[in-house]
């Protein structure tokens, strides 16, 4: 295999973040190129380097992500020789499924095996005139936010292109087998993780949710949430067409350093500055902040009151999110009266303002709520376990 070859396998790269937030390095456990991990761009560099025109990136993404086909010998307009070629030199492998639950509402979850014994989880929220496919970004996540269960569990490792992206691949056959009339319109990367922190990865999945010819789907429908690593935020609005969501939670610094740790690092003004850089960049769009609501936390006048002055001036839509209670919680949900007149207000001040609506809450699928299986390599999950006197096991 040539060394330009070998370039392609999924890439580490090393940021200038703190150890914690580091990246792991992914072994890849065959010798055989994941065609799901490569986007357009690392199709074509692919292509060309086996002597093949351009235009086999166009024809192998129809293939992989319109068609759901993994199988290179259905690949019809491809040639007998190319064909041979790519089974011996290549495959295309998704994280599998391995359960499967349908909530009442219509939501589904879907659990996925990773190479390395890891396992993470993947929702579809289907609705009216949508379908929202939310998607993780790395098993476990490294930044302990307080009210986030995927927090408590730590951190592995991040996810691939191909896992990444293999989720939308999974959920789009399912749901044809499964004779869905709602079909996937909106990703949010909103599962596990924080994707800002597996950012080449993330932008690559992320294009090929965007690619005509994959999944098609229009930058206002392809989200990133983040909880804010600035520098991550300005590269994005440079690099990537997407839509921005900011998980701010809270109007000042003291009481958003105690719910988003990060906080600590890139405080509310330079969270605030890349937003209205993103906006500028983007002209026309607005970034969507979310805020979760915490009973007696954050959910009280007063920082309805320093919200509004928080935001004025910036094109944004505010999304409130009812807390998600997990075993081990130290908060409660915000009450509906509470949540109504923090609304409110925030209509009032000219918002647009909507309130979560909490789907497949039978079977555990809500923001934060999911925990995949994993391997915590932090020992966070042991820690949390013994503090609410869990043996762990
Ligand atoms: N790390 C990213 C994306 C993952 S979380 C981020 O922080 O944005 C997706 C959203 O769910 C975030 O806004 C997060 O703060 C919110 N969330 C996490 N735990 C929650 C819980 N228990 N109840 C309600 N929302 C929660």
């Amino acid at each position: 295999m040539s060394a330009q070859i070998l370039d392609l396998f999924p890439v580490v790269v090393k940021p200038f973040l703190a150890k914690s937030e580091q990246e792991t390095v992914v072994e890849p456990v065959s010798a055989k190129i994941n065609l799901l991990d490569l986007d357009r761009k690392g199709l074509e560099t692919f292509f060309t380097n086996l002597g093949e025109k351009k235009f086999r990136a166009q024809q192998m993404i129809q293939w992989i992500h319109q068609r759901g086909i993994d199988d290179v010998e259905s690949m019809s307009d491809l040639g007998k020789k190319l064909r041979l070629c790519l089974q011996e030199s290549t495959e295309i492998r998704a994280p599998e499924i391995v359960k499967e639950q349908g909530s009442a509402d219509g939501t589904y979850k879907w659990l996925l095996r990773l190479e390395g014994g890891n396992h993470i989880e993947t929702v579809f929220i289907p609705e009216k005139e949508r379908g929202t496919l939310c998607v993780s970004s790395q098993i476990g996540c490294a930044l302990n936010c307080t009210f986030c269960s995927t927090a408590t569990q730590g951190f592995n490792r991040n996810l691939t292109v191909a896992e990444i992206i293999g989720q939308v691949w999974q959920a789009s056959r399912r749901l044809k087998i499964l004779g869905s009339n709602v079909k996937i319109t909106n990703v949010v990367m909103m599962g596990m993780g924080e994707p800002l922190l597996n950012y080449d990865a993330v932008i690559k999945a992320m294009s090929l949710m965007r690619d005509d010819h994959a999944y098609a789907l229009p930058a206002r429908r392809v989200t990133l949430s983040t909880s804010g690593v600035v520098p991550y935020i300005e590269r994005l609005s440079r690099e990537a067409d997407v839509a921005l969501a900011i998980s701010l939670h809270a109007p000042n610094d003291t009481l958003r350093t105690s719910l988003v740790p990060i906080n600590k690092k890139y405080p509310i003004a330079m969270l605030m500055a890349a937003c209205h850089q993103f906006v500028n960049d983007k002209r026309g769009r607005h970034v969507v902040i979310e805020y979760v609501m915490l009973k007696d936390v954050n959910d009280s006048e007063r920082e309805a009151k320093q919200l509004v002055k928080l935001l004025a001036g910036l094109p944004c839509k505010i999304n409130l999110i009812p807390f998600n209670p997990f075993l081990g919680a130290e908060y409660k949900r915000s009450t509906p009266e509470a949540i109504d007149a923090f609304s409110r207000r925030l209509k009032k001040a000219g918002f647009i303002t909507t309130v979560r609506k909490t789907r497949g809450d039978d079977i555990d699928a809500a923001c934060g709520q999911l925990v995949g299986k994993m391997m915590d390599r932090t020992k966070r999950n042991a820690r949390f376990l013994a503090k609410q006197g869990v043996a762990h096991g």
